[in-house]
């Protein structure tokens, strides 16, 4: 049954739903304070932008969607450098090597295209983001517009479009002020005003960037949080002047949390310090290395090589470094991983076909930062000491905001607990419209009565190896679960 005659979608990349407080962000306190929040939603692991990006639109973890970090080593599609996702010369080069999609799994525009429904995208993060948000936006004859420009769209009309109309596009600054203006112009103006497409969506940038360089709880990100809240304000306004406003159904989702950084481990340099020849991701170049590392709050370790017993060796290594959280290695066993210690990446969603041999989380707590902020942990490297990151299983990582108002609440006001996600939002925005969610999509419409209720009970996983003892609580809908909190257990 359709119970909503167009979805609005409004993504903050990165907001942390005990950040959303009248004091921070007053218009969508207060827009919660009217609608259904699901208060213990969840990202997947990894907790990262495209990852997360990728499971909202194809509404399932990444064994299904097959985005198994922002950066992989993928070398079906090349073996010279690990694949940057969020570069459109990387997903262009993967699509030609594998002659086919690079996210090959039923997205959500698909499904709305498949039912001759539009689709208007507005976009402020990275080409590979914004490419994953509705893969096949040109062929599904829908629209997609980057503030970072022709390049960053399969629809580079669109951009065409709105520098005819709204000027060029804006100067890239710290924070992304700028950025946030034009996009909430042409989402409010031209998408809301006078395309009025089936579904919109809006993807704003910030507050994840300012969180990242200019630490969660700052006067300079507060101003941000400000202005994107200002925004979504212009966006509820634009709604409800439309004549048709009682029917929108409006959800408002972040992709992952952040927790702000401690101190630096150096993974990478520790494992060339051990004798491995390592390959940083961010280095462009793998020739003649053993392993290939990525980094941020977590990562993987390739071997390049194909010598397992040195995966062995590196995972029992690293459980026995005190800056390590946890350890995940491939598996048949659900939760045991194939090294003695370590837990399996079947646990956390991660067991793609191209997942890798061994993933490693830094150690992280829910201790309060320099702000007060609760969650704390070290990082590889890439952003300031203090400044925020997230990858990993802290649950102020996992936790993202997910509120459904306007159509798509009736009654009044309430939260719940029921295990919920970034996978859940495409299934929900296709019920809203009365289409059936393909059966690749482990997610559940959250407009059903059994899924805003589920009990959720906490499961808890632990594994350990010599002094080193790991632990992941994880809560379960049907087939599905969802990870709540993980780390290291002293
Ligand atoms: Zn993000």
């Amino acid at each position: 049954m359709q119970t909503a005659s167009r979805v609005v979608v409004v993504v903050f990349d990165g907001l942390r739903p005990d950040m959303v407080t009248q004091d921070r962000m007053p218009n969508l306190a207060s827009f919660a304070g009217d609608s259904l929040w699901f208060r213990e939603a969840r990202s997947v692991f990894p907790s990262m932008t495209r990852v997360a990006t990728s499971s909202i639109s194809t509404g399932a973890p990444p064994v299904v969607h097959g985005i198994v970090g922002n950066n992989f080593y993928y070398p079906d599609v090349t073996r010279d450098f690990v694949l940057d996702t969020s570069l459109a010369e990387d997903v262009a080069l993967a699509e030609s090597r594998l002659s086919g999609p690079l996210i090959a799994a039923e997205t959500l525009g698909d499904r709305l295209a498949a039912h001759e429904k539009s689709f208007a995208v507005v976009h402020s993060g990275s080409a590979g983001s914004t490419y994953a948000i509705n893969p096949r936006a040109a062929a599904n004859g829908h629209w997609t517009f980057s503030v970072m420009g022709r390049d960053a769209t399969r629809t580079p009309n669109a951009v065409d479009e709105m520098v005819e109309r709204f000027g060029p596009l804006p100067p890239r600054t710290l924070p992304r002020f700028e950025e946030t203006d034009y996009v909430t112009r042409v989402f409010s103006e031209h998408v809301l005003g006078e395309m009025d497409p089936d579904v919109a969506l809006i993807w704003f940038n910030e507050p994840d960037t300012s969180f990242h360089y200019k630490f969660l709880a700052s006067d300079e990100t507060g101003a941000i949080m400000t202005a994107v809240d200002a925004a979504f304000g212009r966006i509820l306004t634009a709604i409800r002047e439309r004549p048709d406003a009682d029917g929108i159904a409006i959800i408002v989702a972040s992709d992952h949390g952040q927790i702000s950084s401690s101190g630096v481990a150096d993974i990478a340099t520790l494992l060339a310090e051990a004798g491995h020849k390592v390959a940083r991701a961010s280095s462009r170049a793998i020739h003649g290395a053993d392993i290939s590392v990525t980094g941020g709050n977590m990562g993987e370790i390739r071997m390049v090589d194909g010598d397992m017993e040195r995966r062995d060796q590196i995972a029992r290594w690293l459980m026995q470094r005190d800056e390590i959280g946890m350890v995940f290695t491939p598996s048949d066993d659900p939760v045991r991983g194939a090294v003695e210690g370590t837990l399996s990446t079947a646990l956390v969603g991660l067991d793609h076909a191209r997942q890798p041999e061994l993933v490693y989380v830094l150690r992280s707590g829910t201790e309060t930062d320099a702000h007060g902020l609760p969650g704390l942990g070290l990082i590889t490297g890439g952003v300031p000491v203090g400044g925020g990151m997230h990858g990993g299983l802290n649950r102020h990582e996992l936790n993202t905001v997910l509120i459904l108002g306007g159509a798509a609440h009736s009654g009044p006001a309430r939260s719940t607990q029921a295990p919920s996600g970034v996978i859940d939002i495409a299934p929900t925005v296709l019920d809203l419209l009365g289409i059936a969610a393909p059966a690749s999509m482990c997610g559940a419409s959250l407009m059903s009565r059994q899924a805003r209720d589920h009990a959720a009970h906490l499961e808890v996983f632990d594994a350990g190896f010599g002094a080193f003892r790991q632990r992941l609580g994880v809560v379960r809908r049907g087939q599905h679960l969802f990870p709540v909190h993980g780390g290291r257990v002293d």
